[in-house]
């Protein structure tokens, strides 16, 4: 039997009435001949409430007993989706990560996947079940503890199932119709993709588009798992949504495929620091110690043996960032005269796989941003994504005037 993976979003699953539409649409492919896996996210809100119970009760928890916890609100949907689907006629049964088993390694609250072995559950479609429900974000350790996947783990939970069982696709339903070129809020030019390929998903994901989560678009990148994200809120058809898939999966595609935004960026300099050899190990070695996530970094020009150093977090980072530099002062591994931070920034970047063959791109994003008089503070760039911080007031107006500039309303 050909095999699909459908995973639902906490929206699509948040009370008894969207469980029963969710369940419809499994029985329309299971009509079709699939056998299919469901992964469940928990009802939309529960996890959140759970959290808060844990914080409430400690602030300092057993990161153990936070995973026992939090990980409860998919088992209530992987119950009442097999209930739901039972009465229709549908052979169904719930599985929790442990009874899979989903194998992760030890680390709580941020596990990764270690094996998920297919033979109990294809067992059970050989004895003529046909959907087995799984829970999402969850699974076991090798010590015998629940463990659960960050945040928005239950999308990787559904890739993994995709990857593991070789499944012709994995279907993500939430509460959008698939990925936009960029965020329909800010302009209503904002038109549905199509198709995206990965690389460009993956950087849309982490630049905050926030449809998928990012380790879920790594594992299908690695695995070639197709995804196909689409809204469980509206009937759908076979091409609905949007497929995440490779390149070569995709005939036509315009330069640039998405304008993502980041509104929590924060831009931090180091003003006259030593231009000698070591100093860049010496800065980013104790910021990567205090777990901050510095994203684009420029040394500038040097004058007299001293240069400024800038570099972006974000935001919610600065004082971590400000404690290590201030401490690698102390302790006489670097010396700056001041440490700046701009709070008020936001990061704008334009993605395409486009651009890897195609030159002008860069060019033609700071025209359009000199034409808005909007300053651009940093650049950065990658084969595929050219990043700038600007000053956070002006980012709605960056995102339309490039959305316009590059034509994303228009198909290639
Ligand atoms: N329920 C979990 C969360 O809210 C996992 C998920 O839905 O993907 O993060
Ligand atoms: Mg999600």
């Amino acid at each position: 039997m050909p095999l699909l993976v459908m995973k639902f979003g906490g929206t699509s699953v948040a009370n008894i009435d969207r469980i029963r539409r969710a369940a419809k649409r499994v029985g329309v492919e299971v009509a079709k001949g699939y056998d299919v896996i469901v992964i469940v996210s928990a009802m939309a809100g529960r996890t959140n409430e759970l959290v808060g119970w844990v914080d409430e009760i400690s602030p300092l928890y057993d990161a153990r007993e936070y995973d026992a916890v939090v990980s409860s609100g998919e088992v209530v949907t992987a119950g009442l989706m097999a209930l739901t689907l039972q009465e229709m006629d549908i052979p169904a049964r719930s599985w929790q990560g442990w009874q899979v088993p989903l194998k992760t390694n030890s680390s709580h609250s941020a596990a990764r996947i270690e094996e998920i072995p297919t033979d109990n559950i294809n067992a059970k479609f050989g004895e003529g079940m046909q959907v087995a429900v799984v829970a999402g974000f969850q699974g076991i350790s090798p010590e015998g503890r629940i463990t659960t996947l960050g945040r928005g783990g239950s999308d990787t939970t559904a890739v993994a199932f995709a990857a593991a069982f070789g499944a012709e696709r994995c279907d993500i339903y939430t509460d959008v119709d698939g990925v936009y070129t960029t965020d329909p809020r800010i302009t209503d030019k904002a038109r549905k993709l199509d198709r995206i390929a990965f690389e460009e998903m993956l950087e849309l994901a982490s630049l905050g588009a926030k449809v998928l989560q990012t380790r879920s678009v790594e594992l299908a990148m690695r695995y070639n798992v197709r995804l196909r994200v689409l809204s469980s809120f509206e009937e759908q058809s076979d091409d609905a949504g949007t497929l995440v898939c490779a390149e070569e999966e995709i005939m036509e595609s315009n330069v640039v495929n998405g304008i993502a935004y980041s509104r929590d960026e924060a831009k931090m300099t180091l003003i006259s620091v030593a231009d000698r050899p070591g100093i860049a190990a010496a800065i980013f070695g104790p910021l990567s110690d205090a777990g901050v996530n510095v994203d684009m970094i420029i040394q500038n020009i040097s004058e007299e043996g001293r240069t400024d150093m800038t570099f972006s977090c974000p935001t919610n980072q600065v004082a971590r960032a400000e404690k290590a530099l201030q401490g690698a002062k102390d302790r006489g591994e670097i010396n700056f005269h001041d440490l700046v931070a701009d709070t008020n920034v936001a990061k704008i970047s334009a993605v395409g796989i486009g651009m890897r063959s195609q030159s002008g791109v860069a060019a033609k994003m700071f025209q359009t941003l000199r034409d808005e008089g909007i300053n651009i503070k940093v650049i950065s760039t990658s084969e595929i994504k050219i990043s700038v911080l600007i000053d956070r007031k002006y980012m709605e107006l960056a995102v339309q005037s490039l959305h316009d500039a590059f034509e994303l309303d228009k198909t290639a």
